[in-house]
C-alpha cells in the first residue's frame, strides 16, 4: 500500500497537480478502466483567471476555489491525496511525497508554473505575487493595510509610499489588477476613507515591452492603454525592475519610486520536481514532450499544461501559450490517448485549437480576440463575463459570482474589504 491507496487490477494513473490540465484529465478518465490518483499540495482546484478579483475584494475566495473531494465524489477507483510530490524515480516507477511513496503505471506531471523572480532574492522577498488563493488573500490584506497606514502616517513621504501601488508586468494579470485597483480608487475608497485624499493614490504599471498585452494585437494593446489611462493608471513602458527593498523600487534607467507595495505579475517558471534528467527541461523550466505529451526518455511519463513544452505542433514551435485552454485540451486528449495505449491503438497527436484571448479593464471594458474577430469596449466586456462565468465549476459558484458582479456593477459596493490574518495553531 502506498499513501493508503489500495492495489487493484486496473492500471494506476497518478496525476501530479489538479489545475486546469490535471482536473480535465481526471474528469475525462472518470469511470474508465484505470485507478486514478490525483496528488496536489492544496485540497482545492483554483480558478486563476479571477484571482485578481479576490485580491481586490471583488470576490470571495470560495467562489473561485473548489474542493477536490467534492469534485470527485461521483467516481469509482478514484483517490485524492493532499501531498507535495518531492521526487520522481522513473526507473522504479515510484514517487516520493512529503507523506510517503507511491507507485504508478502511468505518471502525468501537471504541476503548472510558479512565480519567476529571475533570481532576484530581494524581489522574491518583498514583492507580492498572485498565483494562489493564499497569495491573493495576502495581497488583499496588504492593500487594505496600506490605506490604514496611510491614514495614520504623519510623515508625507511615508503616507505617499503607502499610497503608491506598483505593478510589474503589463500582461493580462497586470492590466486586470491595475484596472480593478483604479476602479476602487475612483468609486469605493473615498467613501470608506472620507478623511483621505485619494487623488494622491498612484497605480503604476511597469512594462518591459513597448506595449501592454504583447501576446495580443497592437489594436488591443492601444485600447488597453487608453482604457487604463482613462481610469488614471500610469504606465512606464520599456522599463525593467532591477531591485526592490520593500520601500523603493528601482528601474534599469536608474529611476526609482517609493512604494510599500510591489505587485509581481511578470514571468512564470515551470514547477519542477526532482528526479528527471536535466536534458528534459527547456526555456522557462518547461519539460519537452513529444506530440502525445509523452516524455521521450520515459514512455510512461506524460506532461500536460503550463509545464509542458509540446513539440510537433508546427504553429507553436516554442510550446503552446501558458493559458487555461491548451492545458484543458491537452488533459482531454491525454485521457483518450491513455485508453488507446491500453488498447494497443495508436495515440493521436496534440493540435491546439485556439479559442481566443481576452483581458478585462475596469468594471465594464475589455479587449477580446476570437479566431475570426477582434473587438473592444463594453460588448467585449460582456463576452469576457459570459466566457468566465461558463468556465467556473458549479452552478452555485456561478450564481454567486454573477450576483456579486451585478451588485458590484450597480452599487460599487461589495463589503469584502476585510483584513483577515490566519492565527492557525493546528498545523
Ligand atoms: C493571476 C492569473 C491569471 C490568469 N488568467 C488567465 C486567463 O484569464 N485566461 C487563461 O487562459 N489563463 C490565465 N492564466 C493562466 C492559467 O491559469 C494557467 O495557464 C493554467 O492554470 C495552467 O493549468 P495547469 O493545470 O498547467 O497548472 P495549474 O492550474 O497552475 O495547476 C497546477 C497544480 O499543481 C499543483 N502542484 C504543483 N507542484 C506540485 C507538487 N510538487 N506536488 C503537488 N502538487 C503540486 C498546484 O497546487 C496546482 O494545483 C492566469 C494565471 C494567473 C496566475
Amino acid at each position: 500500500m502506498s499513501l493508503n491507496i489500495p492495489s487493484v487490477k486496473v492500471p494506476r494513473v497518478v496525476i501530479i497537480g489538479g489545475g486546469f490540465a490535471g482536473l480535465e484529465l481526471a474528469n475525462e478518465l472518470g469511470n474508465k478502466a484505470f485507478q486514478t490518483v490525483i496528488l496536489d499540495r492544496n485540497n482545492h482546484h483554483q480558478f486563476q483567471p479571477l484571482m485578481y478579483q479576490v485580491a481586490t475584494a471583488g470576490l470571495e475566495p470560495s467562489s473561485i476555489a473548489f474542493p477536490f473531494r467534492k469534485i470527485f465524489q461521483k467516481f469509482r477507483h478514484f483517490h485524492y491525496r493532499m501531498v507535495s510530490v518531492l521526487k520522481i524515480f522513473p526507473e522504479k516507477k515510484r514517487l516520493l511525497t512529503d507523506n510517503g511513496e507511491i507507485y504508478y503505471d502511468y505518471l502525468v506531471i501537471a504541476t503548472g508554473a510558479g512565480n519567476n523572480f529571475f533570481g532576484n532574492a530581494n524581489i522574491e522577498k518583498y514583492a507580492m505575487p498572485m498565483k494562489s488563493i493564499s497569495e491573493a488573500l495576502a495581497l488583499r490584506n496588504t492593500i487594505f493595510q496600506r490605506f490604514e497606514n496611510a491614514l495614520t502616517s504623519e510623515e508625507e513621504t511615508e503616507k505617499q509610499a503607502n499610497l503608491n501601488f506598483a505593478i510589474v508586468g503589463g500582461g493580462p494579470t497586470g492590466v486586470e489588477i491595475a484596472g480593478a485597483l483604479a476602479e476602487m480608487k475612483n468609486a469605493v475608497l473615498p467613501k470608506d476613507y472620507p478623511e483621505m485624499d485619494f487623488t494622491k493614490m498612484r497605480i503604476i504599471i511597469i512594462q518591459g515591452d513597448d506595449r501592454l498585452l504583447s501576446a495580443m494585437s497592437p489594436k488591443s494593446s492601444e485600447k488597453a492603454d487608453l482604457y487604463l489611462k482613462e481610469l488614471g493608471v500610469e504606465i512606464l513602458y520599456n522599463t525593467r525592475v532591477t531591485d526592490y527593498d520593500g520601500a523603493s523600487v528601482t528601474f534599469n534607467n536608474h529611476d526609482s519610486i517609493a512604494t510599500k507595495t510591489l505587485i509581481w505579475a511578470a514571468g512564470v517558471i515551470g514547477n519542477r520536481i526532482a528526479g528527471l534528467n536535466e536534458a528534459v527541461y527547456g526555456p522557462g523550466g518547461r519539460i519537452f514532450v513529444n506530440e502525445f505529451n509523452q516524455c521521450a526518455a520515459h514512455e510512461s511519463i506524460f506532461v500536460i499544461g503550463d509545464v509542458a513544452n509540446v513539440q510537433g505542433d508546427e504553429l507553436y514551435p516554442n510550446g503552446h501559450p501558458q493559458m487555461a485552454q491548451p492545458a484543458i485540451q491537452q488533459g482531454k486528449l491525454l485521457a483518450k490517448n491513455l485508453v488507446r495505449l491500453q488498447n494497443n491503438e495508436a495515440m493521436k497527436p496534440f493540435k491546439y485549437k485556439n479559442l481566443g484571448n481576452m483581458a478585462t479593464i475596469g468594471r465594464n471594458k475589455a479587449v477580446v480576440e476570437l479566431p475570426n474577430s477582434k473587438f473592444q469596449g463594453f460588448f467585449a466586456w460582456l463576452v469576457w463575463l459570459v466566457v468566465h462565468l461558463r468556465s467556473i465549476i458549479g452552478v452555485k459558484n456561478r450564481f454567486i459570482i454573477l450576483l456579486n458582479w451585478i451588485w458590484n456593477y450597480f452599487t460599487y459596493n461589495l463589503s469584502l474589504r476585510l483584513i483577515i490574518r490566519s492565527k492557525d495553531k493546528s498545523l
